[in-house]
């Protein structure tokens, strides 16, 4: 860690203050001069939220594990990146735009190459330090340094070789600027504080107090310019205040940009706030932590429908007209500026397929160059006009992410469900923004949709699901398996973790439009509209994802394989289950797991797969339960599972994977499937145990216990 990535701790005496992105319009009355009038700074304008949980199938049931209901969890984040422009009804003029904060002249500021790293400088108001400490701990020194590191290490800019001073608020936010003088000058005086966000800024941070009177004349400065900021090109105010905002959805953090530089429109400060009450420290929530941090500092930096208008070409050339004032004209329907459609393009989707009937889709492209490429390589679609951005959810969620539907797992969609990745069409976007150059190696990899085609991009998944099934193939990525008792689980793609198909009952029929299926199995006709993924934002397109177990109403554990946090207590653990390092997931076969004593039998309702600990050596898979050692010499071998633990017989079956799937595709770890006749003879070596009491249990004192586990379906989604 660099000191540069240290926070930086503001001593108690280093009040915040805040700017924000004032915004201007309009001509002046007297000559010489104009004022524009400030629309809404867009602060505040990306929340990453966890939603509550919604509770979907039965509670009948429970026998002794009343305490660990199965609970479908999810995480949903989305974000608010929306900034609105509040009017001004001054006197000069309508005209509508956020002023920038002049640092460099744009000729200067154009001809240099994209080719520093960028740097960013973190401020912490006070309310950070008064986290409790843990909290403190893990933000401080773990997720916000994570989280700063990837974007320098994954964006260049143009080198900012001056300090950046921001603006200062000005009174009802009037402002003149002199001719032939670009920085602003406050009317008559300045705003005491000026903040980003929740923050406010320090003086030190400021460009001086410029003000003139109320013609516009005798322009004074009244006040000394700070020092700036040094070596920065960008600077994140950072709270954790536990704002109104934080109480709506269960937010976990908002963030948004506040002030642009003049020359080039790229974003100079932003802000994010942390609200402390959701901000979780165990380990497995690290992840999700982590990844919407990076997700909140990105909407800063440029993934936010309040810049869109603001993207320029490769040369630094504005890819949306601009007014006389120099800005992009303001769109008040959707309180944004308007981009224009070498940006974004509305297309319409004819023939949509839903439930009975065709219609069609209108949505919103990201059309821009290196996106167009991008996703083009993705779906293997060389005529797909470009990204679909979301087109549901709140302001600051629509249009400020990718499509559920189509990105699934990719980090810039409105909500997390699991597994979050940011992938080169993200990154492409960064580069199309004309700030900034992404290194393509920091990508990784989105397998959701890869490869998947255009009937994938541009069909609804009612449509996919139809086809794939009428040529008899998977539905993949979909799924069409009912979340209901009992519980039938499997692996998610990357074999992670232990998952569920998320398509459940809704109390409704959903709208005509997310109506996906004519057909459910083991639903009745009459009830299939009341049937979709959890998800909204997929547009309740149902799909396989984690979950997590639950006890009145509080998470348990999770089902991500690699957590020791998740393991089931002993004797629960009916299928020898092991989580931790080294873990990964592995199906059963169809039959239930059972454990037995002399006296008893009993099976648990939930199976299809569990999570194992591996090895990969020798040319083959091994998967490991309970200390003891099982090959796999084929895909589909079934490995018989019949060992005493705990005082009970477990007996059920797991299912040999892809050797590749596990191991990777490294040969060196996989030989080719071996024969059966091989495997066969291998099969006798396998551990099995039988209980001491063979006689003497076959009787009709058995009892049998089914246990049910309530399943709380909680999926991610809005
Ligand atoms: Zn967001």
């Amino acid at each position: 860690m660099n000191t540069r990535r240290r926070m930086k701790r503001m001593n108690e005496g280093e009040a915040m203050g805040g700017l924000i992105g004032t915004a201007w319009g309009g001509a002046a009355g007297s000559p010489g001069f104009y004022c524009d009038k400030e629309l809404r700074s867009p602060e505040a304008n990306s929340a990453r939220k966890r939603q509550p949980q919604s509770h979907h199938g039965n509670e009948q049931l429970s026998s002794e594990d009343k305490q660990e209901k199965k609970a479908f969890s999810l995480f949903l984040l989305c974000c608010c990146c929306l900034s609105s422009f509040g009017e001004w009804s001054g006197g000069f003029g309508g005209r509508k735009v956020v002023q920038h904060v002049h640092l460099e002249p744009h000729h200067i500021v154009r001809k240099r190459s994209i080719s520093q790293p960028l740097r960013i400088k973190v401020f912490y108001d006070k309310s950070v330090y008064r986290l409790p400490p843990e909290k403190f701990e893990v933000i401080n020194n773990t997720i916000l340094p994570q989280a700063l590191e990837y974007w320098e290490r994954t964006l260049l800019v143009r080198p900012m070789v001056v300090p950046i001073r921001l603006n200062r608020k000005c009174p009802n936010n009037q402002a003149f600027f002199p001719v032939n003088v670009s920085e602003q000058h406050c009317k008559e005086r300045c705003e005491n504080v000026t903040t980003c966000g929740e923050v406010v800024v320090p003086e030190e941070h400021l460009e001086p107090c410029r003000v003139c009177s109320a013609t516009g004349h005798f322009c004074t400065t009244s006040t000394p310019k700070g020092v700036g900021i040094q070596d920065a090109d960008f600077v994140f105010y950072v709270s954790a205040m536990q704002t109104d905002r934080c109480h709506k959805g269960q937010t976990v953090a908002y963030a948004a940009h506040c002030q642009q530089e003049a020359a080039l429109d790229r974003p100079i400060a932003g802000h994010a706030n942390l609200c402390p009450n959701s901000i979780s420290t165990k380990p497995q929530d690290l992840d999700t932590l982590l990844s919407t941090v990076k997700h909140e500092i990105l909407h800063a930096l440029g993934f936010s429908v309040s810049l869109y208008a603001y993207f320029r070409d490769k040369s630094g050339y504005p890819l949306t007209p601009r007014g006389r004032n120099g800005k992009p004209m303001v769109n008040k329907v959707i309180q944004a500026h308007q981009w224009s459609d070498r940006v974004i393009r509305e297309v319409e989707r004819r023939d949509w397929k839903v439930r009975g009937n065709v219609t069609q889709k209108t949505v919103k492209i990201v059309v821009t160059p290196r996106v167009q490429e991008e996703i083009r390589r993705h779906f293997n679609c060389a005529y797909l006009e470009g990204a679909e951005l979301e087109d549901q959810g709140e302001d600051g969620t629509v249009l400020t992410h990718w499509e559920k539907r189509l990105f699934e797992n990719e980090a810039m969609t409105g909500t997390h469900t699991q597994n979050p990745v940011y992938s080169r069409i993200t990154l492409a976007l960064m580069e199309d923004t004309g700030w900034y150059m992404p290194n393509y190696a920091m990508a990784q990899e989105l397998k959701w949709g890869k490869n998947l085609g255009c009937d994938f991009a541009f069909k609804s998944c009612k449509d996919w699901i139809d086809s794939r099934r009428a040529r008899g193939e998977s539905i993949h990525p979909y799924c069409d398996k009912v979340k209901k008792d009992p519980l039938e689980t499997e692996c998610t793609d990357s074999r992670d973790s232990v998952a569920l198909c998320n398509l459940v009952e809704y109390p409704q029929e959903l709208p005509r439009i997310f109506q996906n299926f004519d057909y459910i199995p083991g639903v009745p006709s009459a009830e299939i509209g009341r049937y979709g993924g959890s998800v909204s934002l997929a547009d309740y397109c149902p799909y396989i994802q984690e979950f997590t177990w639950k006890s009145n109403n509080i998470v348990v554990r999770g089902s991500q394989c690699q957590f020791p946090e998740n393991m089931p207590q002993p004797e629960k653990n009916f299928a020898l289950e092991y989580y931790g390092a080294g873990s990964k997931c592995f199906n059963h076969n169809k039959d239930m797991w059972e454990e037995r004593t002399c006296q008893q039998v009993r099976q648990w309702q939930h199976w299809g797969s569990g999570c194992y600990k591996y090895e990969c050596r020798n040319g083959h898979l091994h998967v490991i339960v309970a200390n003891h050692t099982y090959t796999c010499f084929h895909i589909g071998q079934q490995l018989k599972i019949q060992i005493f633990f705990q005082g009970w017989l477990h007996i059920g079956t797991i299912v040999c994977p892809p050797c590749h799937e596990i191991c990777g595709e490294n040969d060196v770890n996989c030989q080719p499937d071996s024969v059966k006749s091989y495997y066969a003879s291998s099969d006798k070596k396998y551990y099995y145990d039988e209980l001491p009491c063979r006689s003497m249990c076959l009787t009709s004192n058995w009892i049998v216990v089914l246990v049910l586990l309530t399943i709380l379906h909680h999926f991610l989604g809005r």
